[in-house]
């Protein structure tokens, strides 16, 4: 077994303290609030050692078991899988942003998916493998970036997930948006009746650039979908949600997207 729970932080003291010195410092303290990092710490904190973590993964993947077992046939059906907090977690690169202050970047990211350093999600090995063995065609579509490929494979196969090869596995060639990829599977001959993913965008690319009222109202408006064919995994670390705060978000400093963040919360006003 994998050991999920990694003990990140010889320095954690010290960033606990700087933690705490924000948080009593309270909301007038713009200087740790605004820190872009600052929001990880807690996520990642969450992803990486609590049970409710595992507890919702798990329930998320019995809930697919729940729903392929209600199938009245699994022939030339395909599930598709996002990659990235959905059947790998790559927490401890953002763990890494959070002990050394830096930002997401494209190379560090693409140094990350290549060192194959990621572990499984709880419960997704089993999961893949469960709809393999009822003959279930498994993918893999992500937009981790195309000169990843072989890397993200052998990571994935490293935990014996199934079908973890080129014919199963589509990275991100050029456009983000999955629906081109989602078409390549169908005309192979499968009809897609599973989703699994950790961002709306993985489930329709009708959401993809919305604000996050408009995603909002399409979760609600589509609320009897989840926890049949579409599986949704918990991340609070990352995410479009971040993104569709304001328009041009990835335009702006790293100073302006934490104020935009901040100024994204609904506080009580006592
Ligand atoms: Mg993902």
């Amino acid at each position: 077994m994998h050991k999920r729970r990694i003990n990140l932080f010889p320095c954690g003291i010290i960033i606990a303290a700087g933690f705490c010195a924000c948080v009593s410092a309270g909301a007038k303290n713009d200087n740790g609030l605004l820190n872009y990092n600052h929001g990880l710490l807690m996520a990642i904190l969450w992803q990486q050692n609590s049970g409710e973590y595992s507890a919702l993964c798990y329930q998320a993947f019995n809930a697919g078991k729940a729903y392929i077992a209600s199938l009245p046939s699994q022939e030339n059906k395909a599930a598709v899988f996002d990659i990235d907090e959905t059947v790998l977690d790559n927490s401890k690169y953002a763990a890494w942003m959070v002990v050394t202050g830096n930002p997401w970047g494209a190379g560090t990211w693409e140094a990350w998916c290549k060192a194959g350093d990621a572990y499984p999600v709880p419960g997704s090995v089993d999961f893949a493998a469960y709809l393999a063995e009822r003959g279930v065609e498994v993918f893999y579509v992500s937009n981790r970036p195309d000169s990843t490929v072989e890397s993200t494979i052998a990571n994935l196969k490293k935990f014996g997930f199934p079908q973890a090869d080129s014919g199963h596995v589509f990275l991100q060639k050029d456009t983000s948006d999955k629906n081109p990829r989602l078409e390549r599977i169908r005309a192979l001959g499968y009809e897609i009746v599973l989703f699994a993913g950790d961002n709306l965008d993985d489930f329709d690319s009708a959401v993809r650039r919305l604000p996050n009222q408009e995603r909002r109202n399409r979760a609600d408006s589509d609320a009897g979908s989840f926890g049949t064919y579409r599986i949704v995994l918990p991340n609070a670390a990352y995410g479009t949600f971040e993104s569709a705060i304001v328009p041009n978000y990835y335009g702006l400093s790293m100073e302006e997207k934490a104020r935009s963040r901040l100024k994204s919360i609904n506080a009580w006003e006592p």
